[in-house]
């Protein structure tokens, strides 16, 4: 698995008192010390941890952050412990990161892991500065804000000019009502672009007349779901037909097959999910004339986010930077893209060279 990025080190850690097992990957510290969240699960690999690290010192380094590229495990099923024994796992992992972080490695919530766990890894570590997403009172910037959703939106907004569209004359769908696709509809909807299909794990709701967002809301926050609010309800794969300007993506991998692409209506697709699709179908889409904007261009808000609470930042120069930096990267992307090269191959290229030079 190296090659001319890294992984630099691949390290096993274990503590016999509590059990706790756990690999950590650090890809790539070039441009400053890895960056990448800890997942808790009984089946963490440590091709898995790689793969999640690569694209981290992708994203980072494509974000124009002093940060490389890491990511962590936990290999242990929450389930089957009580509060106490994840707790004192998750301080032990904070332990045995001591000769590592913050100086390579800095750590972040993902699955199973979020705010009190950072206040755990904090206790078990001694620096606060060992992991980012912790709760407010530690100098953390909530998740909750949706800097993402907000992030995904400002390249949105750059694709739309790229293509010589006016936000508030557009129709969008977009896929997951979670962190990050409730942010896009809020963010999206207050510039006047019209929703007319939201998605979530038990099917998609479409209403040509559009969606309110804070009726939506208000109908996920009650019924648990969108597919109670007003319009015609579908299967959520269903989405990939609906006639709409823009799809925003925020929830499954794999979204869009490369069979996928000849269904697709869209003249934009912002990836605010990780890998929802294959370089394959994202080629074939471009051939077709469908505009992606990939996953580490896009989604890259959180991590901005990580790094404005890593040097003590507030809340209002995390949304400064997210604007700016996925702004920039955005139009940098599309400044290169042509016949031979779709926006995810410029974007590789543009961030493995800011790595290896
Ligand atoms: P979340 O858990 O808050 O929300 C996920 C949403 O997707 C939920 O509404 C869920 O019902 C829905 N969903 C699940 N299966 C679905 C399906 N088959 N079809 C349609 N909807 C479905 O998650 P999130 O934090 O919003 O993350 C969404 C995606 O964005 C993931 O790919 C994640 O890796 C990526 N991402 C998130 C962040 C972040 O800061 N939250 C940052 C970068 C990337």
């Amino acid at each position: 698995m190296n090659d001319d990025i890294g992984p630099e080190k691949v390290i096993k850690i274990y503590d016999p008192k509590t059990g706790m097992k756990g690999i950590v990957c650090i890809d790539n510290t070039k441009l400053g010390p890895a960056k990448g969240g800890c997942r808790m699960r009984p089946d963490v690999t440590e091709d898995e941890v790689f793969r999640l690290a690569r694209a981290m010192s992708l994203k980072c380094s494509m974000a124009g952050l002093p940060f490389g590229g890491g990511k962590s495990g936990i290999i242990a099923d929450p389930k089957k412990f009580s509060a106490e024994e994840k707790k004192a796992m998750v301080v032990a992992y904070g332990k045995a990161l001591k000769n590592l972080a913050p100086a390579e490695y800095i750590t972040a919530p993902d699955i199973n892991m979020a705010e009190e766990e950072m206040k755990w890894i904090v206790e078990g570590n001694g620096d606060n500065n060992c992991c980012t997403g912790k709760p407010k009172e530690m100098g953390g910037i909530p998740h909750e804000l949706g800097s993402t959703g907000f992030g995904v939106v400002q390249s949105c907004f750059v694709g739309l000019e790229h293509l010589g569209m006016d936000v508030s004359k557009i129709t969008f769908a977009v896929e997951g009502f979670g962190n990050v696709g409730e942010f896009a509809v809020k963010f999206l909807t207050e510039k006047g672009a019209k929703l007319v299909a939201v998605s979530d794990s038990r099917g998609l709701l479409v209403n040509p007349d559009g969606i309110d967002f804070e009726k939506i809301k208000a109908v996920k926050d009650s019924e648990g779901t969108v597919t109670k609010g007003d319009g015609e309800v579908k299967e959520s794969k269903d989405i990939l037909d609906v006639k709409a300007d823009v799809l925003i993506t925020a929830a499954i991998k794999d979204l869009i097959s490369d069979d996928d692409v000849s269904r697709l209506q869209f003249k934009l697709v912002v990836q605010g999910s990780n890998i929802p699709m294959t370089l394959e179908s994202e080629k074939k889409a471009a051939e077709k004339g469908v505009l992606i904007i990939p996953d580490f261009v896009a989604n890259a808000g959180g991590v901005i986010s990580s790094y404005v609470e890593f040097k003590g930042g507030s809340v209002e120069e995390m949304w400064k930077l997210v604007e700016e930096k996925i702004v920039a990267n955005t139009k940098e992307m599309l400044a290169g893209i042509s016949g031979e090269k779709c926006p995810r191959e410029v974007a590789m290229e543009i961030a493995r060279k800011r790595i290896l030079e």
